[in-house]
C-alpha cells in the first residue's frame, strides 16, 4: 500500500494562544517491513482488515518494532509492564498528540498508565475536556441549553484497557500499535478519530500478573521441552476474580481505574478480554442489570452491531454477539464505566495464552450458526497472536471511529443519562436510602458509607431526627419497613411499610437525586433473578447493606429530601474510653475493626465474657472484650484509632470469661488455583491481622504443625466445584523435574513480598500432609474449612455425624441467603444478633446426625388423593397420625429404631457432637437476594458446624465467610473461632444432654 504522505503542520495561532503541533518536518510514508511481517504473521486473510494490514512509518515517531525488536504480534515474544510503559513514554516525547499519565501503582508496585491519544490541539486542551465531561456527568444547575453548547465543545473520551486478566496476553502488546497508528497514520478514518474524540488506552490493568505471565511464557519459549509453569497468581491476590471487584474495591487496580474513571469521565470504557473464538462483542444474553438507564442497553446493541457489521462486510470470519455473558451483576472493571452513567462494554478474542502460533480445533457449540453468530468460527484453523492483534485493533478502530462520528450523539446520551439518574428520586424512587445512625456496628456502617462515596456516591446526614414513610408506592407491599431490622424481608409486615419510621439524628442518607443515584440503588438494593431467564454468568444475588450487615432502609417518601441534612466528607467513627476504673470493657458489636484491636494488643491479656452482662447501666453481648489492670493510655490510642468505644469501670463484671487469644493462623493455598485464598488474604491484610500462608506441600513435610500454628483456614479449593480429596493429595502430579517457584534471572517477578516460594510446586498435600493436619487438630488446633474445602475434614474421617452432599436440583449461582443463629452460647456467634445474611454458592449443603435420610423419605405414602391428603387405611377407622414435629435440632440428634441398638457404638461422646452455630432459616424466609432453584435443600440446614475433634476442632462453613470482600457481616464468624480457639467448648448446648440421655436409654434397654 503506498501512503507516501507528507504532513505539513505549522503552530498556528488559535485564541491567542501558540498550540502544539506536530513538526512540520515529519514525514509519514509506509514501513516496508513490519508491514510485510505483518502480512507474514497474518494466517489468513479474513483474520484482517484495511485498518491493521500494514503500519505507516513516521521520521519523528519511532514505531514498536524500533523500540522493542519486534512488530506488535510477532510470534514467541511479550512484553514486561515496563518496556510497554517506556514505549509509551517514547511516544509522548516524540508526537504532540500522545499525552501519558499515571494513574497509580499495583501491590507489587508497578505503574499504571492513562495514555492519552488524540489531535495535538486536543491534547493541548485535556483539562479544559476533563472539565466539561465532569460537568456533564453531574448536570445539577445546567441548562438544557447550555449542555448543549458544552455537548458541541466537548470531545467524547474512548478508553481502552488491556489485560485485567494476566493469562489473557494480546491486548498490551496491541495498546502500543494502536497508540502509534492514532499518533501517526494520516487516513481520514484515523484523522475523524483523532480530530473528534480522545483515547485513552490504559495498556495493562493487572500489571503484577503481566509480568509473572510474561515471566513463564519467554522461559516456556526458551525451554520448549520443559513443562510450562501455572500460572499461581494472576496478580496478587486473586486470580480473574480481579475483574470482580468493582463492589468492594479491594484491589489497587481498581481504585486505580476508578478514580481514573471519576477524573476524566470516559464516554466509554472497553475491557479487553480473551478467551472464546474468534470475536466476541459484548451485548450479552441478558437478564440486564435493572437498575441501569435503558438508554445504555441500546448503546451496547448499537455499538456491537456496527462493529459487526464493519468486521463482517470485509469478509471476516466469525464476529459475533450476544450468547457469551449476561449483563446483571455490576461487580466487572467495565462496571465502573455503566454504574456511572458511561457505556462499558469488552470484547472476547481468541487469545492463545501467549504468542504460539498453533492449529486451533473447535467444535460444537462454538462452530454452531446462531442468530446472534450468522457467520461462525471454523473447526480448525491456524491462528497466531498476529491473528489475534488484527481482530481487536481493527474492530476496537470502527468502535473508536463509531464514538467519533456520531460524538454528539454519545455525549448527549452521557449527559441525559447523569440528568435522568438526577430525576431518580422522583420519578421512579426510591427517594433515598438511610443508613440509621444506631447502627450497633458503627465501623462498618462508616466503612461501608466511606466505599459508596469512593465510588462517586454522595453522603449526607440528617441533622435531627426525621420521620419518614419508608415506603408509598402502590407496589409498596412487595417493600417493607426495614425500621425493625436489617432487610426489607425480615421480620416485618405489609402493616408495618406504612408506619413511620424515625431516622434518629446523625442518620446518614443517599439521596437518589444525585449523578450515580443507579449505582447506588443498584448496590443496596435486593435482587431477583428468575430461573427461567439464561444461566447467569456470575453472582444473582450482592445485597451489600445485608452481606456487610449494616442496616439500611429503602426510603420512597420524597419529603426526606427536603429535611434538614449535611453533604458528608469521610465518615469516621470516634474512638474512645469513657469512665474510670481499672477493668475495660468493649461491647462485641462483631465490628472487624476489634479484630485489628486484638492484634494491635496482642501482647495484653483479653478475657471474652461467656454470656451478655450489664455493667454500669450499659448492656454488653456475649463475647465483649475484657480488660484489666490496663494501660490505659496505650489501649486509648488504640481505641481511637480504629473507631473503638471503651468504657471503664471499677468492678469486674459478673459473668463467666475465659482467655482471648490472639492466635498464630494459617491461610493455607496449593500451587493450582489461588483465586479464593486471594479473598482471604486481602481481607486479613486490609485488617493488619497476621497470619503464615502456607502451601499444601509445605504441610506435607511439616509434622508438628500445633507447634506453630493455632487455627489453620482452608479457603474453597479451587474452581466452582471445588477441589476433590484426590485432587488435593495429588496436586500437580510428580513427573519429570523439580518445578520450583521462586525468582530467577529469567524469571525475576514470581515472587514478590506476601506471596510464597518453593523448590518444587508438585505433589500437592499428599497423604503425609492429610495425616499432618489430623495430628494438628487432635493436638488442639482448630481447622476451619469453607464451602468446597469443608469436603477434606468430612471425607478424611475428621468429623462424626456431618455429611455433605450436592442436592441435583440444587442452583445457586450465588446468592444472599438468611440464617439464623442457632447455639447463642457458642464463641463463634458472640457478639451476633439472632439473623445473619450470609452468602451462599452452590453446595456442599451440610447434613448433621445419625438420621440423614432423603427429606422425601418424609412424604406421604402413596395412595388415595392428592400429596396433601392424609393417608387413609382401608378397614379400620380413620386415625389421624400423631404430629410429630421435631425441629432441625432434634431431627438431627434423632435416632432411628433400627441403629438404636448401636447407638453407644456409633454416637460420639457428648462433647464430641456437632454443634449447629448458624443454620439457614426455613424456606420461606431463606431468599433475600438472587437465585436459588431447590430451596428446601437448603432451608433449615447448617451453615456453620462446630466438630471436636481430638482436644481441637474442625468448623465447616456452607457459606464463604470471605467473599470478594463484599461479606464484611461474616468475617467475625471466623475471627470469633480464632480468638476463642482454646475454648470453642464454651457454653456447649443441651444436645449433648440429649444425646446423653439417648445412649444411656439405649444402653438400659
Ligand atoms: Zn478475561
Amino acid at each position: 500500500m503506498k501512503r507516501i504522505l507528507l504532513s505539513l503542520f505549522v503552530c498556528v495561532l488559535l485564541n491567542g494562544k501558540v498550540k502544539a503541533q506536530v513538526p512540520a518536518n515529519c514525514q509519514v510514508g509506509d514501513d516496508a517491513t513490519y508491514t510485510k511481517q505483518i502480512r507474514e504473521n497474518t494466517t489468513e486473510p479474513f483474520f484482517s482488515t484495511e485498518l491493521v494490514d500494514h503500519l505507516p512509518s513516521s521520521t519523528c515517531v519511532p514505531s514498536p518494532e524500533k523500540f522493542l525488536h519486534h512488530i506488535i504480534g510477532a510470534p514467541n515474544v511479550l512484553d514486561h509492564v515496563e518496556q510497554i510503559n517506556a514505549y509509551m513514554r517514547l511516544l509522548e516525547k516524540n508526537t504532540p498528540r500522545v499525552k501519558v499519565f499515571s494513574i497509580g501503582k499495583s501491590e507489587e508496585g508497578r505503574e499504571m498508565l492513562a495514555v492519552m491519544v488524540s489531535d495535538a490541539e486536543n491534547v493541548g486542551k485535556l483539562d479544559r475536556f476533563k472539565e466539561i465531561t465532569a460537568r456533564l456527568a453531574d448536570p445539577r444547575g445546567l441548562s438544557d441549553q447550555d449542555a448543549q453548547k458544552l455537548i458541541a465543545e466537548a470531545k467524547p473520551i474512548y478508553w481502552a484497557d488491556g489485560s485485567i486478566h494476566s493469562p489473557e496476553t494480546g491486548a498490551p502488546e496491541m495498546l502500543m500499535e494502536l497508540a502509534y497508528r492514532l499518533a501517526v497514520e494520516d487516513t481520514p478514518f484515523i484523522q475523524k478519530i483523532r480530530n473528534d474524540a480522545i483515547v485513552m488506552i490504559t495498556p495493562v490493568v493487572e500489571v503484577d500478573g503481566r509480568d509473572r505471565e510474561v515471566d513463564i511464557y519467554m522461559h516456556h519459549v526458551n525451554h520448549p521441552q520443559d513443562p510450562r509453569y501455572p500460572l499461581v497468581w494472576w496478580g496478587h491476590y486473586v486470580a480473574h476474580d480481579n475483574n470482580r471487584d468493582d463492589l468492594g474495591l479491594t484491589l489497587a487496580l481498581s481504585r486505580n481505574m476508578l478514580k481514573t474513571f471519576l477524573e476524566w469521565h470516559p464516554t466509554v470504557m472497553h475491557d479487553l478480554h480473551e478467551s472464546v473464538p474468534y470475536l466476541y462483542i459484548m451485548t450479552g444474553t441478558g437478564p440486564y442489570n435493572a437498575w441501569l438507564d435503558p438508554i445504555v442497553i441500546s448503546e451496547w446493541q448499537g455499538m456491537a452491531y456496527h462493529e459487526i457489521e464493519e468486521m463482517t462486510k470485509r469478509g471476516v470470519i466469525g464476529v459475533w454477539t450476544h450468547g457469551f455473558y449476561d449483563g446483571w451483576a455490576p461487580n466487572y472493571l467495565l462496571s465502573i464505566a455503566n454504574g456511572h452513567n458511561s457505556i462499558g462494554r469488552f470484547y472476547e478474542t481468541f487469545g492463545n495464552g501467549g504468542a504460539d502460533t498453533e492449529v486451533r480445533k473447535l467444535n460444537p457449540p462454538d462452530t454452531n450458526r446462531e442468530w446472534y453468530r450468522p457467520n461462525p468460527p471454523l473447526p480448525e484453523v491456524k491462528w497466531s497472536a498476529r491473528d489475534n492483534i488484527n481482530m481487536q485493533e481493527s474492530a476496537i478502530l470502527f468502535g473508536m471511529n463509531n464514538v467519533a462520528s456520531n460524538k454528539e450523539q454519545f455525549l448527549n446520551n452521557f449527559y441525559l443519562k447523569g440528568k435522568r439518574a438526577i430525576a431518580k428520586a422522583q420519578t421512579e424512587g426510591p427517594a433515598a436510602w438511610a443508613f440509621p445512625a444506631d447502627d450497633p456496628r458503627p465501623a462498618e456502617q462508616a466503612r461501608f458509607l466511606n466505599l459508596l462515596e469512593k465510588q462517586g456516591i454522595e453522603i449526607s446526614r440528617l441533622d435531627a431526627d426525621t420521620q419518614v414513610l419508608p415506603n408509598l408506592q402502590k407496589q409498596g407491599s412487595e417493600w417493607k419497613s426495614a425500621s425493625s431490622d436489617t432487610h426489607p424481608k425480615s421480620g416485618s409486615t405489609d402493616k408495618d411499610a406504612n408506619k413511620p419510621v424515625t431516622l434518629p439524628k446523625g442518620s446518614y442518607v443517599i439521596r437518589m437525586d444525585q449523578p450515580y443515584s443507579r449505582l447506588a440503588d443498584m448496590l443496596l438494593d435486593t435482587q431477583y433473578y428468575n430461573p427461567r431467564d439464561p444461566r447467569s454468568y456470575d453472582d444473582t444475588g450482592w445485597t451489600l447493606g445485608a452481606l456487610r450487615n449494616v442496616k439500611t432502609v429503602r426510603v420512597m417518601d420524597v419529603s426526606l429530601l427536603n429535611k434538614s441534612m449535611r453533604k458528608m466528607a469521610d465518615v469516621e467513627v470516634a474512638g474512645s474510653v469513657a469512665g474510670s476504673g481499672g477493668t475495660l470493657l468493649i461491647n462485641h458489636n462483631t465490628d472487624n475493626t476489634l479484630a485489628t484491636f486484638r492484634y494491635k494488643l496482642a501482647d495484653v491479656p483479653m478475657e471474652a465474657a461467656e454470656g451478655p452482662f450489664e455493667a454500669e447501666g450499659v448492656k454488653f453481648n456475649a463475647g465483649s472484650f475484657i480488660i484489666r489492670n490496663a494501660d490505659r493510655g496505650r489501649i486509648e490510642a488504640a481505641a481511637k484509632e480504629l473507631g473503638i468505644q471503651i468504657r471503664a469501670t471499677a468492678s469486674a463484671p459478673k459473668v463467666a470469661t475465659h482467655a482471648l487469644q490472639a492466635p498464630r493462623v494459617a491461610i493455607v493455598h496449593s500451587w493450582t488455583n489461588t483465586q479464593n485464598d486471594g479473598w482471604y488474604r486481602v481481607a486479613f491484610d486490609e485488617l493488619k491481622i497476621p497470619y503464615t500462608y502456607i502451601a499444601d506441600t509445605k504441610l506435607r513435610v511439616t509434622d508438628h504443625l500445633r507447634d506453630k500454628f493455632d487455627v489453620m483456614i482452608l479457603p474453597p479449593g479451587g474452581g466452582s466445584g471445588g477441589a476433590s480429596l484426590s485432587s488435593t493429595i495429588q496436586g500437580i502430579p510428580v513427573r519429570g523435574s523439580a518445578l520450583p517457584w521462586k525468582n530467577s534471572a529469567d524469571m525475576p517477578n514470581l515472587v514478590a513480598p506476601g506471596l510464597d516460594e518453593t523448590d518444587d510446586i508438585r505433589g500437592g498435600l499428599g497423604y503425609t500432609g492429610l495425616a499432618n493436619i489430623e495430628q494438628f487438630v487432635r493436638d488442639g488446633g482448630v481447622l476451619i474449612a469453607a464451602q468446597s474445602s469443608a469436603g477434606l475434614p468430612v471425607s478424611a474421617g475428621m468429623t462424626q455425624l456431618v455429611n455433605l452432599n450436592n442436592p441435583q436440583g440444587l442452583n445457586a449461582p450465588g446468592s444472599v441467603l438468611l440464617s439464623t443463629v442457632e447455639d447463642n452460647k457458642s464463641p463463634i456467634a458472640y457478639g451476633y444478633s439472632d439473623k445473619l445474611y450470609v452468602y451462599f454458592h452452590d453446595g456442599p449443603v451440610m447434613n448433621v446426625g445419625i438420621n440423614q435420610q432423603n427429606p422425601e423419605a418424609n412424604a406421604r405414602s402413596s395412595g388415595r388423593g392428592s400429596a396433601g391428603d392424609p393417608d387413609v387405611i382401608q378397614a379400620r377407622a380413620y386415625q389421624e397420625p400423631e404430629k410429630v414435629k421435631r425441629t432441625p435440632r432434634e431431627q438431627e440428634l434423632y435416632i432411628p429404631d433400627q441403629v438404636r441398638q448401636l447407638a453407644s457404638l456409633l454416637l460420639p461422646p457428648p462433647s464430641e457432637m456437632p454443634r449447629v452455630v448458624l443454620r439457614f432459616a426455613a424456606e420461606k424466609d431463606l431468599v433475600l437476594s438472587g437465585m436459588l432453584v431447590g430451596a428446601k435443600d437448603v432451608a433449615e440446614k447448617p451453615v456453620v458446624v462446630d466438630v471436636p475433634h481430638g482436644k481441637g476442632h474442625v468448623l465447616l462453613f456452607a457459606n464463604n465467610p470471605f467473599w470478594r470482600d463484599e461479606t464484611m457481616g461474616s468475617f467475625f464468624l471466623v475471627f470469633n473461632a480464632m480468638f476463642n480457639y482454646d475454648h470453642l467448648n464454651a457454653g456447649v448446648q443441651p444436645s449433648a444432654a440429649t444425646n446423653r440421655e439417648a445412649q444411656s436409654k439405649s444402653r438400659e434397654e
